[in-house]
């Protein structure tokens, strides 16, 4: 048996009664940081630094290192600057940040209002997912209000130089606007479409001001990095994957869910905290980090561990830490298909090769899915994800493009029995077989 435990940073109140309240939040040194920041007993400087060497790295897909980020914002220009937080969590199989803001909001909140302080940003917002209205929005809400009744938020806070008012912004929904640059159109009213860069947000954001764009998961990583230090969060992890990371594990496992454990955990016991794949079949394949990154075959991620580079060097990615467990009676051109069709749906439309692109791949895996492929379209599917890769303004290009290749890389086998058999899928022929 693993003796893997789950180690909670951004979940620190989870198992707490009324765990999003702020008294909940105090009793567990919530608010401590930032009333030592409000004490004038942190520089900009010290936060930056701690953040830097605790290698948090952004949690919504990308992994760039946060510290860094925020040294990109210039701190001392005569402008305001704007500190957003992403909550628009949309990538498939990601379910983590909307258990923060529903069960943690006050450690976003303390992660957001030392983020501000320490690129001297005294507006923020967190722009929250459209489709959270029920729980997520008004948990967070009303931890605002909880904050700014304590007299935490607001101007001149407790006497301090510090000004810093917190808004929730919800959004309408669109996958893209989990971009950030789409993310600032939205949220300045406009259609959420990407924007070319540079300019890069830390120069020309929000209303053409010095922005900074944090994931949840990473700001809501703050507070802890800053109670506890940057040697005992990256310890936590490999080099190079600071902390602890949230694991969202949906698809045939026994017990799917989010897990806040040590990055760098192997698969394997991942598998095994999560109680094994469903029913005891047999692993056909994992996703690690949300439909974006390419899926890996069982035999690669067995021995794989959850962090960045361990996933890199394996042909995946950690992407959002998403991980969508498939087994043996996965038909892997059905999923692909499923996943194109998001895409598809999803492009923005203002690039050429993912407004086509995209239709392209889904009206071919479409044909084949109807048993009307041929064997040629397994070639002109990577031909038009190649085309796609890498040649769009967003990334979003490549997220569409990386399935299709990944998919054709590892289960081709399956793709060309469906185009010699008509759209029958080699699992369902096997397990009649076996009946
Ligand atoms: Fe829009 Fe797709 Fe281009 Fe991104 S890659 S800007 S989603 S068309």
């Amino acid at each position: 048996m693993s003796n893997l435990q789950q180690n909670l940073v951004c979940f620190n109140t989870f198992g707490e009664e009324e765990s999003w309240t702020l008294a909940t939040y105090e009793k567990l040194d919530g608010y401590k940081v930032w009333r030592k920041i409000l004490a004038g007993k942190l520089t900009p400087d010290e936060v930056i630094d701690e953040v830097k060497a605790s290698g948090l790295r952004g949690r919504g897909g990308a992994g760039f290192p946060t510290g860094l980020k925020w040294s990109f914002m210039p701190r001392n220009a005569p402008v305001q600057r704007y500190l957003v937080c992403n909550s628009d969590e949309s990538e498939p199989g990601t379910c983590h940040d909307r258990e923060v803001l529903r069960n943690n909001p006050h450690c976003l909140i303390e992660g957001m209002a030392i983020a501000a302080y320490a690129m001297g940003a005294t507006v923020a917002y967190n722009y929250i997912r459209g489709e959270f209205i029920d729980e997520p929005v008004p948990r967070f809400e009303a931890a605002l209000k909880e904050a700014y009744d304590a007299g935490l938020l607001g101007k001149k806070i407790q006497g301090s130089d510090i000004d810093l008012n917190i808004y929730a912004f919800v959004g309408a929904g669109a996958y893209i606007c989990g971009e950030e640059t789409a993310l600032l159109e939205s949220l300045e009213g406009k259609q959420g479409k990407p924007r070319f860069k540079p300019p890069f947000p830390a120069n020309f954001g929000l209303y053409g001001k010095p922005t900074t764009i944090n994931n949840t998961q990473s700001l809501a990583s703050v507070p802890a990095i800053m109670r506890n230090g940057a040697t005992w969060f990256a310890g936590l992890g490999p080099e190079g994957s600071g902390g602890t990371a949230q694991f969202s594990v949906s698809g045939h496992i026994e017990k799917p869910g989010n897990y806040e454990l040590p990055m760098g955990v192997p698969f394997k016991d991942l598998l095994e905290l999560c109680g094994g794949v469903l029913g005891g079949r047999k692993l056909k394949a994992v996703i690690p980090g949300g439909s974006s990154v390419p899926v890996m075959p069982a035999e690669a991620i067995m021995d794989c561990t959850m962090d960045y580079n361990a996933l890199q060097a394996a042909g995946s990615s950690f992407g959002t830490g998403a991980v969508m467990v498939m087994d043996e009676t996965t038909c892997m051109v059905s999923v692909l298909r499923r996943i194109s069709r998001f895409y598809m749906a999803e492009s923005c439309g203002q690039c050429t090769p993912c407004r086509e692109g995209t239709g392209w791949l889904y009206r071919m895996l479409t044909r084949i899915v109807e048993g009307h492929g041929e064997m040629d379209d397994l070639d002109k599917l990577v031909d038009v994800a190649n085309k796609i890769e890498g040649h769009t303004i967003c990334a979003l290009g490549d997220a569409a493009a990386w399935p299709v290749q990944s998919f054709l890389k590892h289960f081709r086998h399956e793709f060309e029995y469906m185009i010699t058999h008509h759209g029958r899928s080699i699992v369902d022929d096997v397990s009649e077989a076996a009946a």
